[in-house]
């Protein structure tokens, strides 16, 4: 464990700062000296958001209400609009089950998933997260004195894990599970036949709870639509949490508002955390989003997704064209796609012999970047040993040339 600052709290000890970070000051400081500099980092729609939508945020600015407290768990409104719209999208209906469901508004997903741990877990409770994940999914269980069970996702392919593997992880002890998908880092959904499966090892664990975190559901640029595993075992609704938000589908990520929707008990203990913490969100994006209407977001995202899958089969050609085949596979959703290097020739370079089972992410990107101005995110960021992250969002042209770049650098021995 590393010992930090003794002024400071031990619980900070055991948690990772993101390497993203230092990439991106090198990459400002190649910027500000001239450099041409590719930034394939984004976790970002870099668009401006639904002209709409910025009206009914304008229609806001002049009420009282908008300056003031709302209710610890949102706007009311809101917080109705979000769960018929995710029963309209994820063709559920919470009214069917036997118990109440609630509305959770926080300050962005992220906030979203802090409460949640911090609203079920108990000192030393195992959370399973299937990798690569999210970074912060392991660091906000660690905050809440949780304890991350990783299960990896094969290499090859598209980083699915096989359910064998999950299986062999979960106990009867075990306190919840993280399911994201479309996933970040790796850009695909989980197929449905991978949804029943899970579904049905789900159910075998009645005291399970599950976090489904949907956040790019909006986001899947090749059909069909991503499924969940709720939906072939409805009865599992009764101890899910469906997270989501404005971040990534409304191309806003710093008005933060995130959302989650479960059974009522969690949802009452989500309320007095957040009571006592952050209060309820931004009363005036909620208002905003409490009268906006939601129909807008396909005809926004409909270019949005063209754009993306253009990157992608761009990415294709150019890993097709340059004998980097071997890691390809097809991104679908999200807005990324992540690189094994150990299947590209330049890890001949870093690999000492055989055995080295090193994790040389960090010291290619930063190669990859004074080589070439092409920032990408090492994968330890994401528990993907030996990966890197890059993000499909950059307009063609720049894009293009980024490939270019890092597909020579990838490809020369
Ligand atoms: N979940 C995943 C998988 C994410 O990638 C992110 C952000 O990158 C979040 C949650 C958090 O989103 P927000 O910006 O709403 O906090």
């Amino acid at each position: 464990m590393k010992k930090n600052d003794p002024r400071l709290s031990c619980k900070l000890e055991n948690i990772s700062e993101s390497i993203t970070l230092k990439l991106n000051s090198k990459a400002v400081e190649l910027e500000e000296s001239g450099g041409d500099v590719y930034n394939l980092t984004a976790g970002q729609l870099p668009f401006r958001t639904m002209p709409e939508f910025v009206d009914a945020l304008k229609q806001e600015l002049n009420f009282i209400k908008s300056y003031q407290y709302g209710p610890v768990l949102g706007n009311p409104k809101y917080r109705k609009k979000v769960i018929e719209y995710t029963e309209k999208t994820r063709n559920i209906d919470f009214s069917k089950r036997d118990q109440e469901f609630d509305c959770a508004v926080s300050n962005g997903a992220k906030h979203t998933l802090s409460n949640i741990f911090g609203t079920i877990l108990n000192l030393g409770d195992e959370v399973v997260l299937i990798s690569p994940c999210w970074i912060s999914y392991p660091e906000i269980i660690k905050l809440w004195g949780g304890v991350p069970i990783n299960v990896r996702g094969h290499g090859h392919g598209t980083f699915t894990p096989v359910i064998y593997d999950v299986r062999k992880v979960v106990t009867p002890n075990t306190k919840a599970i993280i399911i994201n998908s479309p996933n970040n880092p790796v850009g695909t959904y989980y197929s449905k036949e991978w949804m029943e499966e899970l579904a049905d090892l789900l159910v075998e664990f009645p005291n399970l709870i599950i976090v489904s975190d949907e956040i790019y559901f909006k986001l899947n640029y090749f059909d069909p639509q991503p499924t969940y595993f709720y939906q072939y075992r409805p009865e599992l609704l009764d101890r899910t949490v469906i997270v989501d938000g404005i971040s990534k589908s409304f191309a806003c990520t710093g008005l933060r508002i995130g959302y989650c929707i479960g059974p009522k008990w969690i949802i009452d203990g989500i309320s007095k955390l957040q009571g006592h913490t952050t209060a309820g969100p931004n009363s005036l994006v909620q208002n905003a989003l409490a009268n906006f209407d939601f129909d807008h977001l396909d005809n926004y995202l409909n270019p949005i997704k063209i754009h993306l899958r253009r990157n992608a089969v761009l990415l294709q050609e150019k890993f097709r064209a340059s004998t980097l085949s071997q890691c390809w596979y097809q991104s679908t959703s999200a807005f990324y796609f992540l690189i094994n290097l150990t299947l590209t020739p330049v890890f001949s370079k870093y690999k000492k012999n055989e055995n080295d089972e090193n994790d040389y992410a960090k010291q290619i990107c930063m190669d990859l970047l004074e080589a070439t101005g092409v920032v990408v995110v090492p994968g330890s960021d994401f528990y993907a040993h030996n990966c890197c992250r890059l993000s499909l969002v950059l307009e063609q042209e720049r894009f293009t040339e980024a490939l270019d770049r890092l597909t020579k650098f990838l490809t020369v021995v």
